[in-house]
Protein backbone atom coordinates (compact mmCIF):
# COMPACT_ATOMS: atom_id res chain seq x y z
CA UNK A 1 0.00 0.00 0.00
CA UNK A 2 1.26 3.41 -0.94
CA UNK A 3 1.75 5.91 2.01
CA UNK A 4 -0.60 8.24 0.74
CA UNK A 5 -3.23 4.97 0.26
CA UNK A 6 -2.05 4.56 3.88
CA UNK A 7 -2.73 8.14 4.91
CA UNK A 8 -6.16 7.65 3.65
CA UNK A 9 -7.31 4.49 5.10
CA UNK A 10 -5.18 4.15 9.23
CA UNK A 11 -7.99 7.25 9.51
CA UNK A 12 -10.72 4.59 8.98
CA UNK A 13 -8.96 1.83 11.18
CA UNK A 14 -8.74 3.81 13.99
CA UNK A 15 -12.32 4.57 14.16
CA UNK A 16 -13.48 0.85 13.81
CA UNK A 17 -10.85 -0.20 16.37
CA UNK A 18 -12.73 2.75 18.45
CA UNK A 19 -15.84 1.41 17.55
CA UNK A 20 -14.71 -1.75 19.32
CA UNK A 21 -13.10 -0.74 22.44
CA UNK A 22 -16.17 1.56 23.36
CA UNK A 23 -19.28 -0.71 22.38
CA UNK A 24 -17.42 -3.83 24.20
CA UNK A 25 -17.17 -1.88 26.96
CA UNK A 26 -20.60 -0.96 26.24
CA UNK A 27 -21.55 -4.72 26.72
CA UNK A 28 -19.64 -4.42 29.82
CA UNK A 29 -21.34 -2.24 31.80
CA UNK A 30 -24.52 -3.13 32.70
CA UNK A 31 -27.43 -0.46 32.69
CA UNK A 32 -28.10 0.06 36.96
CA UNK A 33 -31.42 1.89 36.05
CA UNK A 34 -33.49 -1.45 35.86
CA UNK A 35 -31.42 -3.36 38.58
CA UNK A 36 -32.18 -0.56 41.27
CA UNK A 37 -34.35 -1.15 44.57
CA UNK A 38 -36.81 1.56 43.57
CA UNK A 39 -37.49 0.11 39.72
CA UNK A 40 -37.87 -3.62 41.29
CA UNK A 41 -40.26 -2.29 43.63
CA UNK A 42 -42.17 -0.16 41.14
CA UNK A 43 -41.93 -3.17 38.99
CA UNK A 44 -43.47 -5.53 41.18
CA UNK A 45 -46.17 -3.27 42.50
CA UNK A 46 -47.28 -2.11 39.39
CA UNK A 47 -47.76 -5.85 37.82
CA UNK A 48 -49.34 -7.11 40.75
CA UNK A 49 -51.83 -3.76 40.56
CA UNK A 50 -52.44 -3.98 36.76
CA UNK A 51 -51.44 -6.90 35.38
CA UNK A 52 -51.78 -10.04 37.59
CA UNK A 53 -55.12 -11.37 36.62
CA UNK A 54 -57.42 -11.36 34.16
CA UNK A 55 -59.94 -8.63 34.98
CA UNK A 56 -56.88 -6.36 35.86
CA UNK A 57 -55.64 -7.16 32.22
CA UNK A 58 -59.38 -6.33 30.75
CA UNK A 59 -59.53 -2.85 32.59
CA UNK A 60 -55.70 -2.21 31.46
CA UNK A 61 -57.07 -2.80 28.19
CA UNK A 62 -60.16 -1.12 28.08
CA UNK A 63 -58.06 1.89 29.28
CA UNK A 64 -55.12 1.76 26.82
CA UNK A 65 -55.19 4.37 24.07
CA UNK A 66 -55.80 3.27 19.69
CA UNK A 67 -51.78 3.65 19.22
CA UNK A 68 -50.80 1.70 22.06
CA UNK A 69 -52.59 -0.74 21.33
CA UNK A 70 -51.51 -0.94 17.12
CA UNK A 71 -47.80 -0.42 18.54
CA UNK A 72 -48.58 -3.49 20.81
CA UNK A 73 -47.72 -2.24 24.40
CA UNK A 74 -48.73 -4.50 26.97
CA UNK A 75 -49.63 -4.49 30.47
CA UNK A 76 -46.15 -5.25 31.15
CA UNK A 77 -44.07 -2.78 28.68
CA UNK A 78 -46.44 -0.33 29.98
CA UNK A 79 -45.31 -1.25 33.87
CA UNK A 80 -42.08 -0.94 32.49
CA UNK A 81 -42.30 2.51 30.95
CA UNK A 82 -44.11 4.19 33.91
CA UNK A 83 -41.48 2.43 36.10
CA UNK A 84 -38.83 3.94 34.33
CA UNK A 85 -39.99 7.68 34.45
CA UNK A 86 -40.39 6.78 38.14
CA UNK A 87 -37.02 5.81 38.72
CA UNK A 88 -35.41 8.72 36.30
CA UNK A 89 -37.89 11.12 38.73
CA UNK A 90 -35.81 9.37 42.05
CA UNK A 91 -32.67 9.90 40.47
CA UNK A 92 -33.18 13.62 39.90
CA UNK A 93 -34.26 14.33 42.86
CA UNK A 94 -31.74 12.78 44.68
CA UNK A 95 -29.15 14.56 42.47
CA UNK A 96 -27.93 11.12 40.83
CA UNK A 97 -27.26 10.79 37.08
CA UNK A 98 -29.48 9.86 34.59
CA UNK A 99 -29.17 5.53 34.04
CA UNK A 100 -29.97 3.52 31.44
CA UNK A 101 -32.76 0.49 31.08
CA UNK A 102 -32.52 -2.69 29.54
CA UNK A 103 -29.11 -0.88 27.81
CA UNK A 104 -31.33 2.14 26.89
CA UNK A 105 -31.23 6.01 27.63
CA UNK A 106 -34.89 6.62 28.79
CA UNK A 107 -36.54 8.93 25.67
CA UNK A 108 -40.12 10.71 25.88
CA UNK A 109 -42.54 8.21 23.98
CA UNK A 110 -44.21 10.32 21.53
CA UNK A 111 -47.86 8.06 20.46
CA UNK A 112 -46.45 5.27 21.18
CA UNK A 113 -43.08 5.93 19.53
CA UNK A 114 -40.26 4.90 21.68
CA UNK A 115 -37.45 6.75 19.69
CA UNK A 116 -39.22 9.46 18.00
CA UNK A 117 -35.93 11.29 16.78
CA UNK A 118 -34.27 7.74 15.14
CA UNK A 119 -37.20 7.06 13.65
CA UNK A 120 -37.71 10.50 12.12
CA UNK A 121 -33.98 10.59 11.34
CA UNK A 122 -34.91 6.87 9.92
CA UNK A 123 -37.38 7.66 7.84
CA UNK A 124 -35.66 10.90 6.45
CA UNK A 125 -32.72 8.83 5.15
CA UNK A 126 -35.16 6.03 3.23
CA UNK A 127 -37.00 9.82 2.12
CA UNK A 128 -33.30 10.67 0.41
CA UNK A 129 -32.59 7.63 -0.44
CA UNK A 130 -35.31 7.19 -2.55
CA UNK A 131 -35.47 11.14 -4.18
CA UNK A 132 -31.67 10.85 -5.09
CA UNK A 133 -32.53 7.22 -6.75
CA UNK A 134 -35.52 8.08 -9.20
CA UNK A 135 -33.21 11.80 -9.69
CA UNK A 136 -30.25 9.22 -10.75
CA UNK A 137 -32.70 7.29 -12.89
CA UNK A 138 -33.79 10.06 -14.47
CA UNK A 139 -30.14 11.57 -15.35
CA UNK A 140 -29.13 8.53 -16.12
CA UNK A 141 -31.11 6.35 -17.67
CA UNK A 142 -28.66 4.17 -19.49
CA UNK A 143 -25.89 3.98 -16.72
CA UNK A 144 -23.51 0.96 -16.83
CA UNK A 145 -24.38 -1.51 -14.17
CA UNK A 146 -27.60 0.21 -13.72
CA UNK A 147 -29.06 -2.90 -11.71
CA UNK A 148 -26.32 -2.77 -9.26
CA UNK A 149 -27.19 0.89 -8.40
CA UNK A 150 -31.17 0.08 -8.42
CA UNK A 151 -30.41 -2.83 -5.78
CA UNK A 152 -28.05 -0.61 -3.70
CA UNK A 153 -30.76 1.79 -4.13
CA UNK A 154 -33.45 -0.91 -2.57
CA UNK A 155 -31.82 -1.98 -0.15
CA UNK A 156 -30.92 0.92 1.79
CA UNK A 157 -34.31 2.28 1.39
CA UNK A 158 -35.79 -0.97 2.65
CA UNK A 159 -32.67 -0.75 5.56
CA UNK A 160 -34.46 3.23 6.82
CA UNK A 161 -37.81 1.61 6.57
CA UNK A 162 -36.53 -1.28 8.75
CA UNK A 163 -34.62 1.75 11.32
CA UNK A 164 -37.64 3.22 11.54
CA UNK A 165 -39.51 0.39 12.72
CA UNK A 166 -36.98 -0.48 15.08
CA UNK A 167 -37.01 3.07 16.65
CA UNK A 168 -40.51 3.00 16.83
CA UNK A 169 -40.73 0.04 18.46
CA UNK A 170 -38.13 -2.03 20.29
CA UNK A 171 -39.14 -5.73 19.89
CA UNK A 172 -36.82 -8.57 19.30
CA UNK A 173 -38.30 -9.28 15.85
CA UNK A 174 -38.01 -5.63 14.84
CA UNK A 175 -34.57 -5.53 16.66
CA UNK A 176 -33.10 -8.73 14.38
CA UNK A 177 -34.84 -6.73 11.11
CA UNK A 178 -32.85 -3.53 11.65
CA UNK A 179 -29.65 -5.66 12.36
CA UNK A 180 -30.42 -8.06 9.24
CA UNK A 181 -31.24 -5.00 6.40
CA UNK A 182 -28.38 -2.67 7.67
CA UNK A 183 -25.98 -5.75 7.25
CA UNK A 184 -27.38 -6.39 4.01
CA UNK A 185 -26.44 -2.69 2.90
CA UNK A 186 -22.33 -2.85 4.18
CA UNK A 187 -22.75 -6.68 2.56
CA UNK A 188 -24.08 -5.34 -0.30
CA UNK A 189 -21.88 -2.16 -1.01
CA UNK A 190 -18.77 -4.16 -0.38
CA UNK A 191 -20.15 -6.60 -3.13
CA UNK A 192 -20.94 -3.32 -5.38
CA UNK A 193 -17.03 -2.15 -4.81
CA UNK A 194 -16.37 -5.12 -6.46
CA UNK A 195 -17.70 -5.09 -9.02
CA UNK A 196 -17.43 -1.90 -10.05
CA UNK A 197 -13.81 -2.24 -9.87
CA UNK A 198 -13.76 -4.99 -12.05
CA UNK A 199 -15.81 -2.77 -14.83
CA UNK A 200 -14.13 -5.26 -17.39
CA UNK A 201 -16.21 -8.50 -16.41
CA UNK A 202 -17.66 -10.55 -18.75
CA UNK A 203 -22.03 -10.79 -18.82
CA UNK A 204 -22.90 -12.76 -16.34
CA UNK A 205 -19.69 -13.02 -14.02
CA UNK A 206 -21.48 -10.33 -11.24
CA UNK A 207 -23.77 -13.01 -10.39
CA UNK A 208 -21.15 -15.67 -10.14
CA UNK A 209 -19.59 -13.02 -7.61
CA UNK A 210 -22.96 -12.90 -6.03
CA UNK A 211 -23.15 -16.54 -5.02
CA UNK A 212 -20.56 -15.84 -2.15
CA UNK A 213 -21.87 -12.76 -0.56
CA UNK A 214 -25.48 -14.43 -0.93
CA UNK A 215 -24.73 -17.47 0.59
CA UNK A 216 -22.92 -15.87 3.74
CA UNK A 217 -25.76 -13.43 4.25
CA UNK A 218 -27.82 -16.31 4.18
CA UNK A 219 -25.44 -17.92 7.05
CA UNK A 220 -25.40 -14.61 8.76
CA UNK A 221 -28.99 -14.33 9.32
CA UNK A 222 -29.47 -18.37 9.92
CA UNK A 223 -26.68 -17.78 13.11
CA UNK A 224 -28.49 -15.21 14.86
CA UNK A 225 -31.67 -16.35 14.36
CA UNK A 226 -31.73 -20.23 14.79
CA UNK A 227 -28.20 -20.76 16.52
CA UNK A 228 -27.33 -17.55 18.90
CA UNK A 229 -28.30 -13.74 18.42
CA UNK A 230 -24.65 -12.87 18.99
CA UNK A 231 -24.15 -9.13 19.55
CA UNK A 232 -20.46 -9.24 19.48
CA UNK A 233 -20.10 -11.16 16.33
CA UNK A 234 -22.66 -9.13 14.49
CA UNK A 235 -20.82 -6.35 15.46
CA UNK A 236 -17.54 -7.72 14.18
CA UNK A 237 -18.72 -8.64 10.58
CA UNK A 238 -20.25 -5.18 10.22
CA UNK A 239 -16.65 -4.13 11.46
CA UNK A 240 -15.18 -6.26 8.90
CA UNK A 241 -16.87 -5.59 5.80
CA UNK A 242 -17.68 -2.29 6.33
CA UNK A 243 -13.62 -1.43 6.79
CA UNK A 244 -12.66 -3.31 3.70
CA UNK A 245 -15.76 -1.92 2.01
CA UNK A 246 -14.58 2.00 3.14
CA UNK A 247 -10.63 1.61 2.36
CA UNK A 248 -12.11 -0.10 -1.10
CA UNK A 249 -13.73 2.77 -2.15
CA UNK A 250 -11.05 5.27 -0.62
CA UNK A 251 -8.19 3.07 -2.87
CA UNK A 252 -10.77 3.10 -6.00
CA UNK A 253 -11.51 6.78 -5.57
CA UNK A 254 -7.59 7.46 -5.19
CA UNK A 255 -6.78 5.62 -8.57
CA UNK A 256 -9.85 7.41 -10.32
CA UNK A 257 -9.08 10.73 -8.77
CA UNK A 258 -8.73 12.15 -12.14
CA UNK A 259 -12.80 11.63 -12.81
CA UNK A 260 -14.17 15.18 -11.67
CA UNK A 261 -16.61 12.92 -9.47
CA UNK A 262 -14.93 10.83 -7.54
CA UNK A 263 -14.57 13.10 -4.65
CA UNK A 264 -18.12 12.83 -3.99
CA UNK A 265 -17.64 9.18 -3.36
CA UNK A 266 -14.36 10.28 -1.07
CA UNK A 267 -16.67 12.40 0.74
CA UNK A 268 -19.45 10.13 1.14
CA UNK A 269 -16.95 7.38 2.75
CA UNK A 270 -15.20 9.66 4.78
CA UNK A 271 -18.10 11.04 5.84
CA UNK A 272 -19.90 8.11 7.03
CA UNK A 273 -16.71 6.89 9.20
CA UNK A 274 -16.47 10.02 10.75
CA UNK A 275 -20.41 9.95 11.64
CA UNK A 276 -19.32 6.57 13.30
CA UNK A 277 -17.56 8.34 15.99
CA UNK A 278 -20.82 9.81 17.38
CA UNK A 279 -21.73 6.03 18.63
CA UNK A 280 -18.75 6.71 20.75
CA UNK A 281 -20.42 9.35 22.76
CA UNK A 282 -22.46 7.54 24.54
CA UNK A 283 -24.43 10.56 26.73
CA UNK A 284 -27.86 10.68 28.02
CA UNK A 285 -30.70 12.23 25.46
CA UNK A 286 -30.98 16.00 25.35
CA UNK A 287 -33.67 16.94 26.79
CA UNK A 288 -34.88 12.85 26.64
CA UNK A 289 -35.03 13.15 23.04
CA UNK A 290 -31.96 13.40 21.30
CA UNK A 291 -28.82 11.30 21.82
CA UNK A 292 -25.51 9.92 19.71
CA UNK A 293 -27.38 7.21 18.04
CA UNK A 294 -30.16 9.50 16.44
CA UNK A 295 -27.28 12.66 15.85
CA UNK A 296 -25.66 9.58 13.77
CA UNK A 297 -28.76 8.98 11.90
CA UNK A 298 -29.31 12.62 11.26
CA UNK A 299 -25.81 12.78 10.26
CA UNK A 300 -26.39 10.39 7.62
CA UNK A 301 -29.60 12.39 5.68
CA UNK A 302 -27.53 14.22 3.58
CA UNK A 303 -24.41 11.63 2.28
CA UNK A 304 -26.93 10.42 -0.38
CA UNK A 305 -26.83 13.79 -1.98
CA UNK A 306 -23.28 13.12 -2.90
CA UNK A 307 -23.19 9.58 -3.54
CA UNK A 308 -25.77 9.44 -6.22
CA UNK A 309 -24.02 11.83 -7.68
ZN1 LIG B 1 -30.71 3.20 14.67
Amino acid sequence: MSEKLKFICLPVQKIFTLCIFFVLIGEVVCSYGDRSIAFQNCIHWCEIRNCSNSTRLSDFEANRPWYLTILQWECLDECDHYCMWHVVKVFQYNGQAIPQFHGKWPFYRFCGIQEPASMLFSLLNGFVHYYMWQKFRKSVPNCPFSSIWNIQALLSINAWFWSAVFHTRDVPLTEKLDYFCAFSVVLYSFYSLIVRTCSNLKPGLPFFIAVPFLSYFVYHIYYLSYIQFDYGYNLKANILIGLLNSCGWLIWCYKHHHKRYVWKCAVSVLAVNFLLMLELCDFPPWKFMIDAHALWHLGTIPVPLLWYR
